[in-house]
């Protein structure tokens, strides 16, 4: 049966709707819910799927005969590095493994460029007056929290289906040389699930900057993340910055968070030779070697970045239904009532969903009311500040299937609730 839009009802209609929604949502308060979607985290069944890992490695040099108990390497083991490199579609040379934390590494390369600039910096970023990121939105909190808490201003930018609104990045760079810098979440978006096509990744490479020292943070957490049978590749940032003449805008960053153990994996940094080198004559002064243990126990676990690709098919078979599920509840319910629009990720951690204008806090707030933990409204935006009040982001992997059925449901009772309060009060 198809719906009628909320926004064509009358007052008399809208407030009958009311009544029923309350009664369906004291019905949801009674069920005395406990349930959390608010971080994109493995769920317990996926960090099973690494439990090996706590066996390994057997033995303890890699294949050059380094000892990898000991200090040293500090671009990590080459083998680790050669798996990141042909997941990421570049150059084994290009890469660094660290520690566990793609974030710390993202959080380095600022810190630095700030204290010490790099190489094509006229001076550090801390002797600009002001600095500023472009930041597609929505985007990840954490770049965002990040950048406020380094004293870098914001300005954002329209995320599309392929990838920032090229145009308004464009506008933004073009004349002012306090624009330093721009986070990317490049495939599977967090949270759009946006992949950045190659057009859009040849334009953001090649256009013009007026700050010399313009840095594309290419943070590519998702790349083998794939919910389908269309495993999207990843544009070739770094070949596409080399053959534009611009090969230090990017620095790429990824990690085995969310492919082994999110606390336990493996992160890496990617970039022209100068940028790796920049890094490394900077990391040389804030750590000896990385957790080599730790590379070599992922490196015989895998066997190589097929292994990688085989594992990510079993992460997929846990989490796709869970993806399903989010669809089927808010498809069920809100379709045809002309009041939310929402994401079908082919990939990444996320479902991002719109609702009516000004009610996304009003959801947060009722959903918790009724025991569904969600993400605060407006965290995908800097500051915390959705200048709609309309976004939310839905992170299903941790809670189990039933749970996720059960917590979605009850999310769209909140939605259509929050637009009838809004629409009968206007
Ligand atoms: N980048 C993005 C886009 C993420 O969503 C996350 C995890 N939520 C991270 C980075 C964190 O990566 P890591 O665990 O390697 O620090």
């Amino acid at each position: 049966m198809t719906k009628t839009a909320l926004t064509s009802l009358s007052a008399d209609q809208l407030a009958e709707r009311l009544t029923d929604l309350r009664a369906d949502y004291t019905w949801l308060k009674e069920q005395e819910l406990k349930l959390d979607l608010t971080r994109g985290k493995p769920g317990a069944d996926q960090l099973d799927l690494s439990e090996a890992l706590l066996r390994l490695p057997t033995g303890h040099s890699n294949r050059t005969g380094t000892d990898v108990r000991n200090y040293g390497g500090l671009e990590g083991l080459p083998e680790m590095r050669e798996i990141f490199a042909d997941l990421l579609g570049i150059d084994p040379g290009q890469v660094v493994a660290g520690g566990n934390s793609s974030l710390s590494m993202m959080y380095q390369v600022v810190t630095w460029m700030l204290l010490k600039g790099g190489p094509d910096s006229p001076r550090p970023w801390s002797q600009e007056e002001t600095v500023k990121f472009v930041c597609p939105v929505p985007g990840y909190d954490r770049h965002f929290t990040m950048l406020a808490e380094l004293g870098i201003e914001m300005v954002t930018v329209d995320m599309h289906a392929d990838g920032p609104d090229v145009a308004q990045v464009k506008a933004l760079v073009a004349d002012d040389p306090s624009v330093k810098g721009m986070w990317i979440v490049p495939t599977y978006a967090n949270p759009t699930g946006a992949v950045c096509s190659t057009e859009v990744a040849a334009e953001l490479m090649a256009m013009p900057t007026a700050a010399p020292d313009f840095r594309i943070l290419w943070d590519n957490a998702y790349a083998v993340h794939h919910l389908t049978d269309q495993e999207t590749k990843s544009a070739d940032a770094l070949g596409l910055a080399a053959v534009s003449g611009n090969p230090n805008r990017p620095i790429m960053f990824a990690s085995t968070s969310k492919i082994t153990f999110a606390g336990a994996g493996v992160a890496a940094l990617a970039a022209s030779a100068e940028n790796k080198a920049w890094y490394l004559q900077r990391l040389n002064f804030a750590a000896i070697g990385p957790d080599k243990v730790n590379q070599l126990r992922h490196v015989e676990f895998f066997g190589d970045a097929d292994g990688v690709r085989a594992h990510m098919q079993k992460h997929r078979a846990l989490i796709a239904p869970k993806f399903a599920a989010v669809d089927q509840a808010l498809s069920s319910r809100l379709t045809g009532l002309d009041i939310a629009t929402w994401s079908k990720p082919t990939g990444g951690y996320f479902v991002d969903l719109d609702v009516l204008d000004g009610t996304a806090s009003r959801v947060v707030e009722l959903a918790k009311e009724a025991g569904i933990a969600l993400t605060p409204a407006g965290s995908a935006f800097p500051h915390g500040n959705d200048p709609r009040d309309r976004n939310i982001r839905l992170a299903p992997t941790f809670p189990t299937l039933a749970e996720v059925e059960t917590a979605m449901a009850g999310v769209a009772v909140c939605v259509e609730l929050a637009a009838v309060e809004k629409l009968a009060s206007s």
